[in-house]
């Protein structure tokens, strides 16, 4: 399918990423299919989107007329038959690998034949999600950065099998979206996790050691690296279970101990210091 065949898009999960991702494809133009396994989810997932274009409104980023025409292009559905009439299409599920391959072998047997399906998987293998389809030389990762309608990046992952239009075309997209893709090839945590995980591990490691505290640590990666946010405060943004799950990945995809989880971060978890979203994690909130 070219690029100019691209008018509908479908979006799996209407989550965190989920509804960001609808979101800039709405905001670009494209008409979106929002699926998710509840009413409820998608009705969060719109109302968060509905937020998310206010701020936008605000910033002067869109005017106030184009919020209702954004969202009037996103059509929600618990159906899984609708996809049927997507030109394209993004899974944005819990990265769970039984539940990713339960869902892309559904969505497969759905799309039209010459449908590009993407994920945004954080790390499970482009090349290992792709074999689960009929259509491997039509897939590819897409991982966009949360908060979606705010961050440039889009790591465009290439599996073994992800032919060049499919890359193409992606890269394309992307730029449509007013996101910078950047080429990767497929590998335990693509290059984000796989640069910024050691990063944030050696942050906690760091205090777990006592050479600094939190707010320590962070300041110096502020000051004196431009970093625009601490490594610690980041990880509590991200979710310390996902860094430990992360690192997990990482450890066990390269099979090299450097990746080994710190106990500080593990010690968190297992108290239910899961960063923001519980209340505490290196900080409180
Ligand atoms: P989330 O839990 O916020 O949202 C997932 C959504 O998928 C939920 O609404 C859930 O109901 C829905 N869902 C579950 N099964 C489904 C199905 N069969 N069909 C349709 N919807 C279904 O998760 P998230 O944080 O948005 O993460 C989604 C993906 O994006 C994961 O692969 C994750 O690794 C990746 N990712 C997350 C972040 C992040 O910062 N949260 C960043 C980059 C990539």
């Amino acid at each position: 399918m070219s690029i100019y065949a691209i008018k509908t898009v479908a979006v799996l999960g209407a989550g965190t990423m989920g509804n960001g991702i609808a979101h800039v494809f709405a905001r670009a133009g494209y008409s979106v299919i929002l699926r998710d396994v509840e009413t409820r989810f998608l009705d969060r997932g719109l109302e968060t989107i509905g937020k998310n274009l206010d701020r936008e409104v605000k910033k002067e980023s869109i005017s106030a007329a184009d919020k209702p025409v954004i969202l009037a292009r996103i059509q929600p559905t618990t159906d899984v038959s609708v996809l049927a009439a997507a030109d394209f299409a993004v899974e944005a599920v819990p990265e769970q690998l039984d539940l990713k391959v339960r869902l892309l072998k559904d969505v497969d047997a759905v799309l039209k034949p010459g449908v590009i399906l993407a994920s945004n998987t954080s790390s499970i293998s482009i090349t290992q999600l792709a074999a689960q389809t009929s259509r491997p030389e039509k897939f590819i990762g897409m991982h966009f950065m949360n908060p979606v309608p705010v961050m440039a990046l889009v790591e465009v992952i290439r599996g073994l099998a992800t032919s060049d239009d499919t890359f193409e075309i992606t890269k394309i997209l992307c730029e449509r979206l007013e996101k910078k893709p950047v080429a990767v090839n497929d590998a335990p945590g693509f290059v984000s996790n796989r640069v910024l995980m050691p990063l944030i591990n050696e942050a906690a490691f760091a205090v777990m050691e006592g050479v600094a505290t939190p707010e320590a640590v962070d300041a110096v990666m502020k000051m004196g690296m431009n970093h625009p946010m601490g490594p610690l405060q980041l990880a509590d943004f991200i979710g310390l279970d996902v860094c430990v799950n992360i690192l997990e990945v990482l450890q066990t995809g390269f099979g090299d101990p450097k990746y080994r989880a710190c106990p500080l971060l593990r010690k968190y978890v297992a108290a239910g210091w899961l960063g923001r979203k519980s209340g505490r994690g290196f900080y409180k909130y």
